[in-house]
């Protein structure tokens, strides 16, 4: 069967559930296809965001929030600690399956049209238009495809666009009958631990008896993913609260990084994962995502106005993202150059230099996970002696 529609969404996920939302809402013919039976499933995500992603989606908290983060145990290689925050609300912990569901339920209610297990396989421009064939041999036209299909997304291959520079590797489960307190997340990093990136252990209730763990590697770590997975349970500073959990749920997949220097071509536009448009500091993707999608349906709703889907422009979407939070994204990917540079030994030093009452003071008050350029900037201006500390990669 052939079908027509304004615009085609690949993948059911938060970004592109949203913008497909966003356009249906104009009156536009919208259609997403999902390559699995049921969107959120399978789970790959630990669930953390701050209250920005709610402002954006303008959907109510409850019930997909779990429970609400204050601060972060931060532990070096060697077991020094960092604590941070305490004071206030820093972070939501999110139900992500139900999240997700939640966002595409509106995106119908506005109009789109969902297609579960239709998985794109492939995408031809012509002269005005972009048609697609899926696995359930749907053909559909679309004036306009926009690709939110994910880290390893086949859109951005088939239109040629370039690649993120890095791909981290995630692990996880979700665990109960843990003691931990529900206020703060335990993070943990070291070459043994994370290499390349870190591991974390987020209590999903305010009791702090069920939690989410896992760890993020970088390419070509020395070991599998399973063997950094499986070592995390018996780690020192936190196995006294994971003495008798049992894994009721386990996650994996992949974190693209490093901004794309091109995310559109004629008929087309990519978003989300799919444009590696995640924070390389904490590998989260779904607030720089939506605040993406933004900009991607109103440059969308503009190419339909006009009935223009020229490079002219589509070309506008890259320019507002880059604008909005691409120089964010790119000092991430400096500070995440610096973090890598950095051996166990220094880790160490940093985390036990970091423990001074001024600087956790600093960093409480102008900490923020979504805008980490934030911290550095007043770090480096009130305590500009940790420049002494910054490895030659900066200097
Ligand atoms: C281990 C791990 C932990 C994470 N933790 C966090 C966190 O705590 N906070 C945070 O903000 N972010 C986190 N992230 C990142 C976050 O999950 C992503 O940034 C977010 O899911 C991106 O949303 P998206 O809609 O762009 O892509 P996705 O959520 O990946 O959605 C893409 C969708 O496209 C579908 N699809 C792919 N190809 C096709 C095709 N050919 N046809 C049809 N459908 C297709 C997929 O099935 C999928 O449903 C984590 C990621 C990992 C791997």
């Amino acid at each position: 069967m052939r079908k027509d529609c304004d615009v085609a969404v690949v993948g059911g996920g938060p970004t592109g559930g949203y913008v497909a939302g966003k356009i249906a809402s104009e009156g536009y013919k919208v259609a997403i296809f999902e390559q699995h039976k049921q969107i959120g499933e399978p789970l790959n995500c630990a669930g953390l965001i701050t209250s920005r992603v709610f402002d954006i989606i303008n959907l109510p908290e409850t019930p997909v929030v779990q429970n609400k983060i204050k601060g972060a145990h931060i532990h070096s290689p060697s077991g020094y600690t960092l604590t941070i925050g305490g004071d206030k609300v820093r972070a939501l912990v999110i139900n992500r399956s139900m999240f997700d569901r939640e966002i595409i339920k509106n995106s119908v209610e506005k109009g789109a049209e969902l297609f579960l297990e239709n998985k794109v396989i492939s995408a031809q421009k012509t002269k005005n238009h972009v048609e697609l064939k899926t696995s359930k041999k749907n053909d559909i036209k679309c004036k306009l495809l926009i690709g939110a299909d994910g880290p390893h997304s086949k859109i951005r291959d088939i239109f040629a666009l370039p690649n993120p520079t890095e791909f981290l590797m995630g692990m996880g489960a979700e665990i109960t009958d843990t003691t931990l307190d529900p206020d703060f997340v335990e993070i943990l990093v070291g070459k043994n631990i994370a290499p390349g990136f870190f591991a974390w252990v987020i209590p999903t209730n305010d009791r702090g008896t069920e939690a989410r763990i896992g760890l993020c590697v970088r390419e070509n770590a020395p070991y599998q993913l399973g063997h950094y997975f499986s070592n995390l349970f018996k780690n020192k500073v936190i196995s006294s609260y994971l003495k008798n959990v049992e894994i009721t749920k386990k996650m994996g997949g992949i974190i693209p990084l490093g901004v794309l220097k091109k995310t559109y071509a004629a008929n087309m536009l990519i978003l989300g994962d799919a444009a590696a448009q995640v924070k390389p500091t904490s590998g989260g993707g779904i607030y720089p995502g939506l605040l993406c999608a933004n900009h991607c349906s109103s440059v969308a709703i503009d190419a339909l106005q006009k009935n223009d889907f020229t490079l002219r422009t589509l070309k506008k979407y890259h320019k507002l993202w880059s604008a909005d939070i691409g120089k964010e994204l790119y000092l991430g990917m400096k500070f995440r150059k610096i973090f890598k540079s950095l051996t166990d030994e220094q880790m160490d030093k940093y985390i036990k230099k970091f423990q001074s009452e001024k600087i956790t003071k600093i960093i409480s008050k102008y900490g923020d996970v979504d805008y980490p350029s934030k911290l550095a900037k007043h770090l480096l201006k009130k305590a500009p002696s940790l420049i002494k500390l910054l490895p030659n990669v900066i200097k």
